[in-house]
């Protein structure tokens, strides 16, 4: 996917703050961070959104959240708590059409839905 930002993020054509990364997924800091841990879990495949995910994706899925719950660790919010979330789409405010999975801690989160 030649225009998708995130794609151009993990082949390190576009620069980022670098968390983790290996030969599935690269992690890195949100450009614009919700809390005081903000990093974005990004497979270097391209898939669009969750519901673009494949049965042979699983591994891949599951692999985003052992990685989510090592950067919390170190991150030193495993304890106290965090979120790790994939937005999906319009209603959830989904803004970059590759899919990514955040991890946010670091303060008190609410809880609305909204
Ligand atoms: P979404 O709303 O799609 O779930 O989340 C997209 C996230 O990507 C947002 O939290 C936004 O701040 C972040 N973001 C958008 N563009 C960039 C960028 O160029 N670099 C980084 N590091 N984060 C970005
Ligand atoms: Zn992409």
């Amino acid at each position: 996917m030649d225009s998708c930002l995130f794609c151009k993020i993990t082949k390190h054509e576009l620069p980022s703050k670098a968390v983790y990364e290996d030969d599935r997924v690269y992690a890195f800091q949100d450009i614009h961070p919700q809390a005081p841990v903000h990093v974005l879990i990004c497979p270097k495949k391209h898939i669009a959104t969750l519901n673009d995910v494949g049965a042979e994706d699983a591994p891949l899925l599951a692999y985003m959240f052992d990685v989510a719950r090592k950067i919390a660790d170190q991150s030193g919010v495993a304890q106290k708590g965090y979120r790790a979330v994939i937005n999906v789409n319009a209603d959830a405010g989904q803004t970059v059409f590759h899919l990514h999975l955040h991890v946010i801690g670091g303060r008190k989160l609410s809880w609305s839905g909204d």
